[in-house]
């Protein structure tokens, strides 16, 4: 048989490193800006345009490259940073892999401008799908300028899998983040579309994070600190009361680069063990320092993982720094969240001055139209037992404002008879059912062939999201005037998400009166919606985008009803009186798709006399 094994052209090479190297904008950005940081610069400034698809340029003040340098450094394997294997386990620098610039510029349009201190001309270079386009004498600063044009010009494939625009800077504003959370000494900007996001003047860590995360972050910060001789601790932890449903901020940096560490994490979380709740995330920012020849960088192409000799004692000791600085500046004290309300409302309402009780009216509430009322006070309904605050006597009263309206089986008993998937629905409505609650947990109501044991908080979650959906979809959403308007602080990203989300978030009853870089002013809310639970609820939802939902396919819509619906509904634990149980079977039967909840779950179990028979035999 004739050879037939042939060397891949090096064109072909670098687009096939280039998949592993970049996925989306943000890894340009990412790789560029390492290089910056490499090359010794005390200035980067990023510019990016339509999420980095159309331009990402970064521009520093470091070394530059010679005119030799300037053209090998588009070549594969061309580094500065390593010249022997042994460089390779005393690593001081970000690049060492020598392929990003190569991979960059076999899949965008790629345009280089350089000059070393020495030289008095720089060089200029185009580049476009690894073929160099020209190469020119100019003028320009000390420094590099590197601009990437048109990413994935050349695979129409890689292109279109890219996302929107939003979604794409966020994910440019994290490796940002990261980066300038790496290097406070180094002076960053950061402008998008010709607007300047991110000033950062040069700074100590503290200071740097502030700068990014917003001005409250302060008081939130505790220090870590320690030093052994296997690894110098310092960061920030924030306190367990700031724990927030969403990831958030937290941030592992090993020598000064960014890593994702699932196991060193585990044992920030076992510190925290007892003092935030389960389902909340504490924050972290935690600057490690160990000798470069006890890690290994090269297990993943983008160098955002690496491999400890000794992970084993850096957990342990990790886990017991951070639990002590927990214990030292005093935090643990305040901390049983079962009675502490400040845990439960992040935003210091606590300080805020006390407001007049008043009444909603639902104005476009229309007793001849069907159903009008129904779709904009799903909560009242199922009030607790033992509610003794002001704001029951209100509940009440909507309450009964909702029955009148027709809320409770009245208004859907003809619609559920049809198509129903749950074939005694219609018998559970007419006769005079009778419910108990079992455990706090379950509605346990009676059909004529046995019993259906239903999970209260899917069924209230499946009752409330049909409810939101139907409101997104017909724009009937009522929402309720604050009487004073409540400004919340997000960091420069989350308040990205809500400007990206606000229409539908209007469209659902939410009413914002100024979105800015940090701060969000909200002037109404959805009528079901208290004032005290919109900054946990604006926060989950800014997590549930973050985890990408959007990426499997769900629309915006459904995403801020399964929100709402999951922070809005009766837990587990609550107790409902006799009504609330009988309106809540009701109007989970009057469901589109009563059997699971919005995220799936079966909502509830029928059992049959012959069930219940079979067990005395
Ligand atoms: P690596 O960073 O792994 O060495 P790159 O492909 O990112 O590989 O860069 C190749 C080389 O080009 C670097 O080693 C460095 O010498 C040079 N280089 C890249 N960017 C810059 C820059 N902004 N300033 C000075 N030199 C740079
Ligand atoms: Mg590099």
């Amino acid at each position: 048989m004739a050879d037939i094994i042939k060397l891949l052209p090096d064109h072909v090479a670098n687009q096939i490193a280039a998949g592993e190297v970049v996925q989306r904008p943000a890894s340009v950005v990412k790789e560029l800006m390492e290089n910056a940081i490499d090359a010794g610069a005390s200035t980067i400034k990023l510019v990016v345009k339509d999420g980095g698809k159309t331009l990402i340029q970064v521009i520093d003040d470091g070394v530059g490259m010679s005119v030799t340098d300037a053209r090998l450094s588009f070549e594969r394997h061309a580094t500065s940073k390593i010249q022997k294997a042994e460089d390779l386990f005393q690593l001081n620098t970000k690049g060492f892999r020598g392929e990003a610039l190569a991979s960059i510029a076999a899949i965008a349009h790629v345009e280089m401008q350089t000059r070393t201190a020495e030289d008095e001309v720089a060089t200029h270079i185009k580049i476009e799908g690894s073929k160099i386009i020209s190469q020119e004498v100019t003028v320009a600063p000390k420094g590099t300028s590197m601009m990437v044009k048109n990413l994935f010009f050349n695979i129409p494939a890689r292109r279109n899998f890219l996302k929107s625009n939003n979604v794409e800077l966020r994910h440019i504003m994290d490796e940002f983040h990261r980066v300038a959370l790496a290097h406070s000494s180094i002076n960053f900007h950061f402008y998008n579309n010709g607007s300047e996001l991110f000033n950062l003047p040069t700074s100590n860590s503290r200071q740097r994070i502030v700068n990014i995360f917003g001005a409250k972050t302060n008081e939130k910060l505790v220090p870590v600190n320690e030093d052994t001789q296997v690894v110098q601790i310092s960061g920030y932890i924030s306190k367990p009361e700031y724990a927030k449903k969403s990831r958030g901020e937290q941030f592992f940096f090993v020598n000064n680069r960014f890593i994702k560490s699932p196991y060193l994490h585990h044992a920030i979380l076992g510190a925290f063990d007892g003092l935030i709740k389960k389902e909340n995330h504490p924050g972290y920012f935690l600057y490690l320092t160990v000798d470069p020849g006890s890690i290994d960088i090269n297990i993943h192409p983008t160098k955002t993982e690496i491999k400890f000799d000794d992970e084993h004692t850096l957990y342990a000791i990790l886990r017991s720094t951070v639990k002590h600085s927990l214990g030292q500046f005093n935090v643990i004290p305040s901390l049983d969240f079962e009675q502490d309300q400040n845990l439960e409302t992040p935003y210091n309402y606590k300080d805020k001055t006390a407001e007049l009780p008043r009444i909603n009216v639902d104005s476009s509430f229309n007793p001849f139209k069907e159903s009008s009322g129904s779709g904009n006070a799903p909560r009242p309904n199922y009030h607790k037992q033992n509610t003794k605050s002001w704001d029951s006597l209100y509940v009440g009263m909507e309450s009964n404002l909702g029955k009148n309206s027709g809320f409770s089986s009245v208004s859907f008993e003809s619609d559920t008879i049809t198509g129903s998937i749950f074939e005694n629905k219609k018998e559970l409505i007419d006769t005079g059912t009778t419910t108990f609650q079992l455990r706090r947990k379950y509605v346990v109501t009676t059909i004529k062939s046995g019993m259906v044991v239903i999970d209260q908080s899917r069924a209230h979650q499946r009752v409330l999201y049909e409810k939101f959906l139907k409101n997104i979809t017909i724009k009937e959403a009522v929402s309720q005037q604050l009487l004073f308007p409540l400004s919340l602080t997000f960091s420069k990203s989350d308040c990205a998400i809500i400007e990206e989300i606000q229409d539908s978030l209007t469209t659902v009853g939410f009413v914002f009166d100024n979105i800015s870089e940090e701060e969000v002013t909200v002037t109404g809310v959805p009528l079901s919606v208290p004032e005290s639970e919109v900054g946990i609820i604006l926060d989950q939802l800014i997590s549930d985008y973050q985890q990408d939902f959007v990426v499997d396919g769900f629309s915006q819509t459904d995403i801020l009803a399964k929100t709402l619906a999951k922070s809005l509904s009766v837990k587990t634990g609550e107790i409902l009186d006799s009504d609330s149980q009988l309106a809540l079977v009701n109007d989970l039967f009057a469901c589109k798709e009563s059997g699971v909840s919005p995220f799936n779950k079966p909502i509830y179990v029928t059992i049959t006399e012959d069930d219940i028979d079979k067990k005395f035999i």
